[in-house]
């Protein structure tokens, strides 16, 4: 019976990745949020709980000697550690991003490298396709890659790079030929190590502040030609197939931020008194309250369904991955938003957690093409046709 529908329940392992992830984000993560926030330090304790729990990664297959999670076991992972740290679920979250253009588009040797490599602990991956004059408009970047015998040459810059300075490997987007706009953008793995690589000082932000974002120099970076991904010119079109997977992870972080700050409103409003009652007793914060959960609830199904997508590789993907992203991230922003309201004045100070959360919500919307993109996204795929695959 429940074969016939996949789409609609959890299975008993997802369910149980769910509950191992929890215990484990409640002994080790979540007591270190606030500081992490506070200080905007990187969350070493998370890093090293996830690392030793293999959910630093969980995406890398068993081949390469990772969890051999499926997207919707990944999504899963990233759901809970964003519940209880969003900084935190930066690390399972961009070592896909960083790695997924090696996982789809690769050669073989590229990754025996650097997948195995990751699964092992030994490096994270960042991906490095944004610049200081191109965000949305990813395609006018102006980073260059030009071939000098056996190697490439890499100069340019990057910017806002989640985990720069911390990771090892960077996916790289640069020009290989300028008059092909985006058909002329290759896709390259830069080591941290080499020569020619550093990095800007951390952003200073409004949220996720234990995940450093740095700028990537890359001045005169020679690397071998056999670390390019995929064939030359195709660097483009790789990262957007990255994204259109990935979007479903920050899908998830936003749904994890969401619930996190839905969890703590419910207790907050059976606890605090007013008018010799609990503040839960009174309908209208009840109706708020049905509305957070109403929406977090949609937000995770819709996940989940583009989740199953990712891992079949469905056509209507690119629709889902961006449909999701963009509304479970104007969710995780209207509940945690409602979250302060709950708390009233005490929602507002660093003393209870909302206010974190409300902080944290706000790159959901932005990154990995802003949500205005994502509607760009949706309505060029609607308006070619494709249908959904429900
Ligand atoms: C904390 C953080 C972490 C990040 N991590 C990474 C990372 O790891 N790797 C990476 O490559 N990038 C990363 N980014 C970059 C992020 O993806 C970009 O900031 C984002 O794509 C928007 O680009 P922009 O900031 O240049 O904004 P702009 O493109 O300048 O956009 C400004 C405004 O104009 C709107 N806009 C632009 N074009 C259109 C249009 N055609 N129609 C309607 N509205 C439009 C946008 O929606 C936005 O509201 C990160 C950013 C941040 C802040």
């Amino acid at each position: 019976m429940s074969a016939e529908f996949p789409m609609f329940a959890l299975s008993e392992e997802h369910q149980a990745v769910r509950a191992a992830v929890r215990d484990l984000c409640d002994a080790k993560v979540a007591p270190y949020a606030a500081d992490v926030d506070e200080h905007a330090r990187y969350p070493q304790e998370a890093a090293d709980a996830l690392l030793a729990a293999d959910f630093h990664a969980p995406h890398v297959p068993e081949q390469y000697g990772g969890a051999g999670a499926d997207a919707l076991a990944t999504v899963i992972v990233i759901e809970e550690v964003a519940r209880a740290c969003a900084s935190s679920s930066l690390i399972p979250a961009v070592n896909k991003l960083g790695s997924l253009p090696v996982q789809l588009a690769g050669s073989e040797g590229l990754k025996q490298r650097y997948l195995t490599r990751l699964a092992a602990g030994e490096g994270g991956f960042s991906y490095c396709l944004s610049e200081p004059d191109a965000g949305s408009d990813a395609a006018g970047m102006k980073t260059r890659a030009v071939r000098d015998g056996d190697d490439f040459v890499l100069n340019g810059v990057k910017r806002w790079i989640t985990n720069a300075g911390v990771s090892e490997y960077y996916t790289v987007m640069a020009v290989t030929d300028p008059e092909r706009r985006s058909r002329g953008i290759s896709a390259f793995v830069v080591e941290k190590s080499d020569a020619g690589v550093s990095f800007g000082a951390p952003e200073r932000k409004l949220g996720i502040k234990g995940s450093p974002t740095r700028e990537v120099y890359l001045d005169n970076v020679r690397i071998p030609a056999d670390r390019m991904i995929g064939a030359e010119g195709t660097g483009f079109e790789i990262a957007m197939r990255t994204l259109d997977h990935t979007r479903v992870t920050i899908a998830a972080q936003a749904v994890g931020i969401a619930q996190g700050a839905l969890d703590y409103a419910l207790g907050y409003a059976q606890e605090r008194q007013q008018f010799g009652k609990p503040i839960a007793d009174f309908q209208g914060l009840q109706f708020l309250l049905a509305d957070m959960g109403m929406k977090v609830e949609t937000a995770r199904q819709m996940t989940y369904a583009a989740a199953g997508k990712s891992e079949r590789g469905d056509s209507d993907l690119t629709f889902f991955g961006a449909a999701a992203k963009c509304f479970a991230s104007d969710v995780a922003m209207e509940v945690t938003t409602n979250a302060v309201q709950v708390l009233g004045g005490y929602g507002f100070t660093r003393d209870y957690p909302v206010e974190r959360m409300m902080r944290d919500a706000k790159i959901t919307q932005i990154y990995e093409g802003t949500n205005q993109v994502q509607r760009i996204v949706m309505a060029r795929q609607l308006l070619s046709g494709v249908q959904s695959q429900l």
